[in-house]
């Protein structure tokens, strides 16, 4: 199958029997649901770009597997010039949607399990690699999106997978039969995992031998027996339910979901596992899948930042204060912020190499410095932009005052000519003009787009201190301290403390 449309897209969707629970009920149609559309609506655009010829060279590449042309969200990096393309097919989803746009954690994933399987295979002798590389040419020939999953519930985080008192805390393989598996356990705030085709599951933290059951990963279907889903709330979430929302939802068309994804005994057959009991693979495919996914927030996160820029720019131009130098300096700010996330992102992809496969990693201490910054600088962002806003952005009436025909005034002024007349802004924009822009800047930074700008931010890819154990591993300072020695003429080899 060629690339699929949107269209098509959303209706590959309707044919999967997805079991998602919402507000304590079972949700059939949740492919229309308003709280989820606008979710589907961001894979939507990974795939009406891709058949864009404006935007070919970003959203598609040439598969390793089969030399045919295929999204870029299932390609296997090839070169230091796939991974910047990547981090700028993201900015410009993020332009496109200002959302989380969800398609990445499987691209992420299906770049650490490739080279993980490899090396797997190079000192075990299995045949993951083989195995995986068959699933990948499936899911890029049906032109597919998987839900690349990590995260555990954890539990008990002072104890390691075996030690929990609910072993289903961890995904893990509760039964090993000659044709497959039985795994049990859950993966917790899943983006996108309601969206996706199908889920690539891999272990949540490095392992030890007493935990190799939980060392385990695997393709399933989104549908697969055993497998359902709670989707998870979000600030101001029912807004979307309100009947005729538009304005009071600031991005009406685009947002993020996450998902607890849990296992109850799901069967997976032997040519969907990748992983079972390699305990001591299990740190490296986290490091990788983690590394990857830090990479892609120097492009997803700085593309929505772009559009956090234009609104908080015409949010002061609508009050009259445009020219204003402290406008202006602000505005510099926020700008100096994102182009430094984004720096990161194609610095760690410039700065890639090859694995022992011939695919392309990023390079890992820049990965995650890219990611410690983006834990910063979105707040900074959100912030300035919150300044520049001003308080309406929080107290303005809602949108059925603005659209009221009720009579309110002395004159038979309406709601809505009174909510016009005190929220006109610089008398050239529509009150409704600037009522959009500040609604939306309401959304980033404090409504359900905020999960996907603000606090994933803080914790997706991994939360702040995971950065800094990396950045600690990867720093070098042994060699940075003998830089120094040489220098300063240091020739004692050790500090005598004694
Ligand atoms: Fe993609 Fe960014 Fe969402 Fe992760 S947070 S899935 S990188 S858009
Ligand atoms: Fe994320």
């Amino acid at each position: 199958m060629a690339l699929m449309t949107a269209a098509q897209y959303i209706e590959s969707l309707r044919k999967l029997n997805t079991r998602v629970y919402m507000f304590g009920e079972k949700i059939d149609n949740w492919v229309d649901h308003p709280m989820i559309k606008p979710s589907i609506n961001c894979v939507a655009m990974t795939y009406s770009l891709a058949l864009d010829p404006e935007y070919e060279d970003l959203m598609t590449a040439t598969s390793n597997l089969t030399g045919k042309k295929i999204n870029r969200f299932s390609h296997i990096h090839q070169s230091t010039e796939d991974l910047i393309k990547k981090v700028k097919m993201q900015r410009l989803m993020g332009q496109k949607t200002a959302s989380c746009f969800q398609r990445c954690v499987g691209m992420d994933a299906f770049n650490a399990v490739y080279s993980t399987t490899y090396e797997m295979d190079e000192k075990n002798g299995t045949d993951y690699h083989k195995r995986f590389k068959d699933f990948l040419t499936f899911v890029q020939e049906e032109d597919l999106v998987v839900d690349g999953a990590m995260t555990d519930p954890k539990g008990d985080r002072s104890k390691a997978p075996h030690q929990q008192d609910d072993l289903d805390l961890f995904v893990h393989v509760k039964e090993r039969r000659p044709d497959g598996i039985v795994v049990r356990g859950a993966k917790c705030h899943q983006t996108g995992s309601i969206n996706s085709h199908w889920h690539l599951i891999m272990p949540t933290q490095a392992m030890k031998e007493a935990d190799r059951d939980f060392a385990v990963s695997f393709a399933c279907p989104s549908d697969a027996e055993g497998l359902f889903m709670v989707y998870g709330r979000q600030s101001c979430d029912t807004r979307k339910m309100e009947e005729g929302a538009d304005i009071d939802l600031g991005n009406k068309l685009f947002g993020g979901q996450e998902a607890l994804v849990v296992f109850d005994d799901v069967f997976i057959p032997n040519e969907y596992v990748f992983m079972d009991g390699e305990y001591e693979f299990a740190g490296m495919l986290v490091e990788r899948f983690s590394g990857f996914h830090r990479q892609s927030y120097g492009g997803c996160k700085v593309g929505v930042g772009d559009v956090i820029i234009g609104a908080a720019a015409l949010a002061a131009e609508y009050n009259g204060v445009e020219k204003a130098s402290a406008v202006k300096d602000k505005l510099i700010e926020m700008t100096h912020l994102n182009e430094t996330l984004y720096s990161c992102g194609i610095a760690c992809s410039a700065e890639g190499c090859p694995t022992k496969c011939g695919s392309y990693m990023i390079d890992l201490l820049l990965a995650n410095v890219c990611k410690q910054n983006v834990t910063r600088f979105p707040y900074e962002i959100v912030r300035l932009a919150e300044d520049i806003a001003g308080g309406l952005m929080v107290t303005m009436p809602g949108e059925k005052d603005f659209k009221s025909d009720t009579v309110v005034g002395r004159n038979g002024e309406t709601l809505a000519d009174i909510c016009s007349k005190f929220f006109v802004g610089n008398g050239k924009c529509s009150t409704e003009d600037r009522m959009r822009i500040l609604r939306f800047l309401e959304n980033i930074c404090l409504g359900s787009s905020a999960v996907g700008y603000r606090t994933e931010s803080m914790h997706g890819a991994g939360s702040p201190q995971a950065q800094r154990i990396m950045i600690q591993r990867q720093g070098n300072i042994e060699d940075k301290k003998a830089l120094a020695k040489k220098i300063a003429g240091i020739k004692t080899e050790r500090i005598n403390h004694e």
